[in-house]
């Protein structure tokens, strides 16, 4: 199992071996969370509420079923979404007279009762969010966490006054983000999409886009701001302070268990997972090293040593299981665990506890007395350490072209000058068989030439082979 020689078959092999799903359920697409990936995702949904909260943001949770009328109201939206999407016909032995479908997503669902609750300008911002499962038919290959038929999905709906509060949401999300990732130890690039590629009926989408291996990009998410796009066709106004009927502005924003898949391949080596130690269910594992006739002993310190890292509110485990220390080691580093402690006879007699960090493999050893404290801070050393290096993966990942003259397209996400033209950008995507993500949220500093055409520009996009 090499990530380097063949990465689908290391990913695909690795989310199974390690515990985080179960494929073998009999419809493809829709995998069985067992125990351990669930427990990891249901930590990424509690920072995820936590920071929505923070921004007071209300939980909600919308039915599952969209009727067949409110899904078509938006035009673009309906198009863009038409052949994903799985329908409901019959109710026991009747047949439907408006068809139901399943949620892609829940604008359609959501905004025929924001019509309803936004009155006045008092009843604005509305910032609402749900964590739910949505559902839509991949006609491409399934693979685990990045591309399912059933996803569990976050998603923020808000409205706004005007186009610039809306406009400040956006911004919040990015404030948002920034803190899942810190935790996720996930770099990213925020980019503006073109406009064939924006989401359906959205004024603009950020995607939010990694590297994977080999120069492929992943998205994590998105960012969307729709002005009245939706707001129009689903009536959703408010009367204004000089009363006046305005329609609101709205934005959304969206992620999903991608960001589990993410952590996958980007931390992942070729002994299995490297679990942030933020989202770890286990961030300790102690392993106690015994022979003949210390077996009690040692037993005994292994636990006062667990339990008081766990007093400390450390998530510790114990491995008291009969197999040897190898396999032991072998098991809890297929799993992730990022910090590993050893326990023996002659760590007792010196007052240590051996270590191995899970990320780059160096070992050392801590004082026992001050062991609570060392395994505190070199967690957060291990968190930030794969933050740099994740960081340095996607920095050498981006190549700057300024022609297209390469026999082969160079495995790398490419960053060159677009004079914003369709007809440029589709060409570039034709010629190198890449998508343009898009140009930098954030801007860069950059003076070229359109990549296709030759005209002199500002403008500087990314392209990349699409997972
Ligand atoms: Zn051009």
């Amino acid at each position: 199992m090499k990530k380097e020689e063949n990465f689908s078959e290391w990913y695909n092999e690795l989310v199974e071996t390690a515990g985080l799903t179960d494929k073998r359920y009999p419809i493809k697409g829709m995998n069985v969370w067992p125990a351990y990936g669930w427990k990891i995702m249901q930590y990424i949904d509690s920072f995820i509420r936590q920071e929505l909260d923070a921004t007071n943001h209300d939980e909600v949770c919308f039915p599952l079923l969209i009727p067949k009328t409110e899904f078509q109201k938006e035009k673009d939206h309906i198009k863009g979404f038409d052949a994903e999407v799985y329908w409901v016909t019959h109710a026991g032995l009747n047949e439907l007279d408006i068809p139901l479908l399943l949620r892609p997503t829940s604008e359609t669902a959501m905004y025929p009762m924001f019509s309803i609750w936004v009155r006045s300008h008092g009843d604005l911002p509305l910032k609402i969010y749900q964590l739910v499962n949505t559902f839509r038919y991949e006609t491409k290959q399934t693979r685990a966490f990045i591309r399912v038929r059933e996803i569990h999905f976050f998603e923020s709906h808000t409205c706004h006054v005007d186009e610039a509060d809306a406009q400040r949401q956006v911004e919040e999300d990015f404030e948002i983000l920034e803190k899942l990732m810190q935790k996720l130890c996930l770099p990213y690039k925020l980019l503006k999409r073109t406009e064939w590629d924006k989401f359906p009926g959205a004024y603009y989408t950020v995607g939010i886009d990694t590297a994977m291996m080999r120069g492929r990009s992943l998205q994590l998410g998105s960012i969307h701001h729709y002005r009245e796009n939706f707001s129009r066709p689903f009536d959703i106004k408010y009367e204004d302070v000089d009363g006046s009927t305005k329609y609101v502005h709205q934005t959304t924003y969206g992620m999903s268990e991608r960001l589990l898949g993410s952590v996958v391949g980007v931390h992942g080596d070729d002994k299995g997972l490297v679990l942030p130690p933020a989202l770890a269910p286990f961030q300790v594992v102690i392993v106690p090293i015994l022979a003949k006739g210390n077996v009690e002993a040692v037993t005994a310190q292994a636990r006062a040593l667990r339990d008081e890292l766990k007093a400390a509110g450390v998530r510790v485990t114990l491995d008291e299981s009969d197999e040897r220390p190898g396999a032991k080691f072998f098991k809890w580093e297929l799993k992730g665990v990022p910090l590993r402690l050893e326990l023996g006879a002659r760590d007792i007699e010196k007052s240590m506890v051996a270590y191995a960090r899970r990320d780059d493999g160096k070992k050392g050893s801590f004082d026992r007395s001050k062991v609570v404290d060392e395994v505190r801070s070199m967690l957060e050393v291990i968190a930030k350490d794969m933050r740099a290096k994740a960081q340095k993966f996607l920095d050498d990942s981006i190549m700057d072209v300024d022609n297209m003259d390469f026999k082969e397209v160079p495995e790398k996400w490419l960053r060159f000058g677009w004079c914003g033209e369709q007809e440029c950008g589709r060409k570039i995507e034709e010629r190198t068989e890449l998508k343009i993500l898009g140009s930098p949220y954030v801007k860069e500093d950059f003076h070229g030439k359109c990549l296709c055409c030759g005209k002199e520009t500002d403008t500087v996009v990314y392209a990349a082979r699409a997972m």
